[in-house]
């Protein structure tokens, strides 16, 4: 078929073949020029293949190409357990849409809310805290360009290490970077304030209490 026949020359497919042998970093530097050399219609082309080629893992989870832990599923939305995990009860919490970054979702909320139904599950099972990330792009530790978010169960010395040392930055470029950073409103819906009784606030203070204090007075795991 005449739309299958490749734009692409037999030296720029063996070039791409060369480039796609390479590691990674390696590949991101030759990958360039290389495209920046291509016409229109065989970048559209490249673009194609690999859509169809290259078939993404959390895709191939959600056809069930792939076996997998699901714990919530719904016409959006699909979290399984990590089968390589960061801790037990690490759970990936995606759309079901294949999309790269979560900036390019219209609206994020119902796959945060679904994460944050896990961490609360991950308490009730674990009794224990959770940490919630995204990493949009590579340079964030993305593996795979398909968003996910990760709820992971953290225990005491598990290994993890999330903590940085705060940087210093002048004065001059903390001014320059909030100038830039100041962001328009993007709109909130008016809350509805909701009528607490006395009872109630009584109660929900009680379960908050007790929840921070088995927090700090656990024994160390
Ligand atoms: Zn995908």
């Amino acid at each position: 078929m005449e739309e299958n026949k490749s734009p692409l020359s037999e030296e720029q497919i063996k070039e791409l073949n060369e480039i796609a042998s390479l590691p990674q970093d390696k590949q991101k530097e030759r990958l360039e020029p290389f495209l920046k050399s291509l016409n229109p219609e065989q970048v559209e082309f490249l673009k194609k293949q690999q859509g169809q080629g290259q078939e993404c893992l959390f895709c191939a989870i959600r056809d069930k190409k792939i076996e997998s832990k699901v714990v919530y599923e719904d016409n959006n939305i699909l979290a399984v357990l990590d089968v390589s995990p960061a801790n037990k009860g690490h759970v990936l919490v995606m759309p079901k849409d294949h999309i790269a970054f979560s900036t390019e979702m219209e609206d994020v909320g119902h796959l945060f809310n679904v994460a944050n139904q896990v961490s609360k599950k991950i308490y009730e099972v674990f009794q224990t805290g959770s940490n919630i990330f995204v990493a949009n792009g590579p340079e964030a530790g993305q593996r795979l360009n398909h968003v996910v978010v990760h709820v992971i169960p953290r225990f005491s010395e598990d290994g993890i290490n999330f903590q940085w040392e705060g940087k210093k930055i002048e004065d001059k470029e903390m001014d320059e970077i909030f100038g830039k950073m100041k962001m328009e409103s993007i709109g909130k819906k008016e809350e509805v304030k909701k009528e607490v009784t006395p009872e109630e606030k009584e109660v929900q203070e009680s379960e908050l209490k007790k929840r921070y204090d088995s927090w700090y007075n656990r024994a160390p795991i």
